[in-house]
């Protein structure tokens, strides 16, 4: 166990200060501080807020709450497995606190659910204070690998049907997660008709960042589309995501499978088949710079 004060927490709130959105902060009133560590990779903070639940901050950067953290897994999982006809294997690169996991494995039709986190100290630490979202690392159709994502998708070609990045924002380890040699990796990694989604940041403050990620997947991928989720604790209140496919005829922007109404409402408290096609409705200042 560590400190029971952070850098990041002055008169009971954590502060998410950061370069990555300047002269703004989201501000959490802690509750308790549950952990803190140093990984071998980055700082590891755990704390129970008084209304958003327990908290995990990597790198003084807010990862997910117990509150909000469904729209972000829901949605950057669905709109790849949904967008493809039959996923059988899927990868996770990142997402060591297992929420993405927990929603690829809702769809029966998989054999195999792989996950690659860098961190065994996410892993391990969602598993003891994240359990709702670490709820199925023991799934027996789960794998878990720790290791770098770019290293180990290296070793794929033609492996997996839909993957996943569910990775932390590119200062610090993931870095190379949001460079064009990786979404090279990607395509490789994939079979036929294969689906990927990935952390693609904010419309708001990132859009330079993202319309090259944008150009960069255009140049591997004939499909390549950036879609939104709105989510209280992640900075502006949004997250994005790119979603592409490796056949050129496929159109990522409607669900190719559906859940019938009574299942989505038991299966999911943000995603449906409706907000699948409206993630991908852009303000005009976003639609123009991407286009
Ligand atoms: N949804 C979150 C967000 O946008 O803030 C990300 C959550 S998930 C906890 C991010 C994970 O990516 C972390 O567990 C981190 O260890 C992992 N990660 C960072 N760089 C990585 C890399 N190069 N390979 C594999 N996993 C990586």
């Amino acid at each position: 166990m560590g400190d029971i004060t952070h850098a990041t927490i002055q008169d009971g709130w954590f502060r998410e200060i950061s370069d990555m959105w300047p002269g703004q902060a989201m501000t959490l009133k802690v509750k308790k501080v549950l952990h803190h560590e140093k990984s071998k990779y980055q700082d590891v903070l755990i704390f129970e807020s008084t209304d958003y639940g327990n908290v995990l901050v990597l790198d003084n950067v807010i990862q997910c709450t117990e509150r909000d953290e469904f729209s972000y897994q829901e949605m950057i999982t669905h709109l790849a497995m949904n967008s493809h006809p039959n996923p059988k294997k899927v990868l996770v690169i990142g997402g060591g606190d297992g929420g993405v996991l927990r929603e690829v494995v809702k769809h029966e039709c998989i054999e195999e659910a792989v996950l690659c986190d860098i961190d065994e100290a996410v892993i391990r630490l969602s598993k003891q204070y994240l359990p709702g979202m670490a709820v199925s690392y023991n799934h027996p159709k789960v794998k878990v690998h720790v290791g770098d994502g770019f290293k180990f998708l290296d070793d794929y070609k033609n492996e997996f049907d839909v993957i996943i990045t569910d990775s932390s924002d590119p200062e610090g380890p993931a870095e190379s997660l949001f460079q064009k040699p990786y979404f090279q990796l990607l395509h490789g990694a994939l079979r036929e008709g294969g689906v990927i989604t990935t952390q693609a940041e904010n419309q708001w403050l990132h859009l330079p960042l993202i319309t090259k990620l944008k150009k960069d997947c255009k140049e591997i991928f004939p499909v390549a589309e950036y879609a939104y989720t709105t989510i209280p604790t992640y900075p502006s209140g949004q997250i994005g995501f790119m979603v592409c496919c490796k056949d050129a005829s496929r159109n990522v922007k409607e669900p190719l499978r559906k859940w019938s109404p009574e299942e989505e409402a038991k299966l999911c408290k943000y995603y449906n088949s409706e907000i699948h096609k409206a993630s991908f409705i852009l303000p005009t200042f976003a639609k123009q710079a991407l286009q």
